[in-house]
């Protein structure tokens, strides 16, 4: 499939830009560069033909992927639906970019199925697919002006000179880089060029937009600048994103809805609120926002009011009515995010009460991450407004507080089989 389609791009590319051929030529490592962009430009031929009347633009059931023996994808299912801003988050190495290049057609899987706008893709070649691929490495053409790098995907479609020299200006308009059209890409700045990849994946209008680490490889301000630009131009494109990351602070600002994944499998799926919430394992607990976790067995239950027995006391939680209920004796992790962690006269309102030592601070700017020993087995962070936080004495004894539901109970370490809860919590 990979292979029809660069030759295709081939064909039309060695005809429009022979000049700019025997420059990549000469110049190998631009010319792998370019071999990629060859393959990301034949996913611009596709015309818009986005189904008004389906809500699932995209449907992946049981998929799977290896490498060889290396298992990238295990029998992943997930859908997205039209129009959302979706984020696949996970640490590197768990499969993200495989499932990107799955969705875009260049990359061939083992089993299982993809539905783009209600069809199959099975031996669907990438520019007959409903969808733009930005690639993690945002390969734009180092040799082409920054207007000739986003009109390229129009000229392949063979647009009119009017309609493209219009849709450049509007794209660039968009992306807020009006006035850049005679800029070589070697003069522009990361994030710049950034942008310059997102006008060439925007120009064409494609119903699904598939942006691979968009904003990994820009400092923070930037990131922070890109994540803004990221939700105004979904707005204002009215595409599906599906964007991913290995930044949690990315996913909770973008997302509507989002997967976690690890090591080929989801973790779990649903809206960045419920993963936040209600995680159901100690990864995705983890990976979305930091949880204090201490282990623990549960000692009685009433209704939806547990009691969990661990090594630093009993303490309590009030789980949602719609968690399955865990009966006593399971043993478990016990999870309380830091900024649910009172400290001082407050604490000492809670349902939950312990005594810590003060033993470290590390200064987040609004608030003062504060972590405390707690006898000397457990160390429980929390988060204190700042403004609290410099009344607070290192070394000194504290009660800390936690109403109970803010509790989260995680039975399992990950859906991965076999992993035990301790060696989860405490990395060993
Ligand atoms: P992510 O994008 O989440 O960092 P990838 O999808 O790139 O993860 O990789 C998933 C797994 O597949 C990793 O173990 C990676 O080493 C492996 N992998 C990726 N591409 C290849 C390849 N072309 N050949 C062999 N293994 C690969
Ligand atoms: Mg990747």
């Amino acid at each position: 499939m990979l292979k029809s389609n660069c030759d295709f791009s081939k064909r039309i590319f060695l005809r429009q830009n022979i000049v700019n051929l025997i420059y990549c030529i000469a110049d190998r490592r631009t010319f792998r560069k370019l071999y990629i962009s060859r393959t990301h430009f034949s996913l611009f031929l596709n015309e818009a033909r986005g189904n008004p009347h389906l809500s699932k633009m995209i449907e992946v059931k049981d998929l799977v992927k290896y490498y060889k023996k290396v298992c990238a994808l295990n029998k992943i299912s997930f859908e997205v639906d039209e129009k959302v801003p979706f984020v696949i988050i996970g640490p590197s190495g768990c499969g993200k970019s495989t499932l990107m290049k799955i969705l875009s057609g260049v990359l061939e899987y083992d089993s299982g199925e993809v539905y783009i706008n209600g069809k199959n893709m099975k031996g669907v070649p990438p520019h007959k697919r409903d969808i733009s691929l930005m690639f993690e490495s945002y390969a734009i053409f180092p040799h082409m002006k920054v207007f000739d790098n986003i009109a390229f995907g129009l000229r392949m479609m063979r647009k009119d000179k009017d309609y493209i020299n219009r849709k450049v200006a509007e794209t660039l308009e968009l992306v807020g880089m009006s006035g850049f059209e005679n800029r070589s890409p070697l003069e522009l700045s990361g994030g710049q060029r950034q942008r310059v990849a997102l006008a060439r994946s925007l120009v064409i209008e494609p119903p699904v937009l598939l942006l691979d680490e968009p904003i990994s490889h820009v400092d923070y301000q930037l990131q922070r600048k890109l994540m803004e630009d990221f939700k105004i131009l979904h707005k204002k494109t009215g595409a599906t994103f599906v964007l991913t990351t290995h930044v949690q602070e990315h996913a909770l600002t973008l997302a509507d809805a989002m997967v976690v994944m690890n090591t080929g499998v989801i973790e779990q799926i649903g809206t960045p609120e419920e993963i936040y919430r209600t995680p159901k394992t100690v990864f995705a607990a983890r990976f979305v926002g930091d949880v204090n976790l201490i282990p623990g067995e549960v000692a009685s239950k009433q209704g939806n009011n547990y009691i969990v027995k661990t090594e630093i006391g009993e303490f309590t939680c009030t789980t949602p009515n719609s968690r399955e209920a865990i009966s006593p004796g399971v043993k478990l992790a016990y999870g309380i995010r830091p900024e649910f962690i009172d400290v001082d006269s407050k604490g000492r309102t809670c349902d939950n009460q312990l005594k810590g030592k003060f033993a470290r601070a590390y200064y987040f700017g609004n608030y003062v991450e504060c972590v405390f020993d707690v006898k000397g087995k457990v160390e429980v962070k929390s988060a204190v407004p700042t403004e609290q936080a410099i009344n607070l004495k290192l070394g000194e004894e504290y009660s800390l507080g936690w109403n109970s539901g803010n509790v989260v109970l995680l039975e399992s370490p990950s859906v991965i089989e076999g992993l035990n809860i301790e060696e989860v919590i405490y990395g060993k």
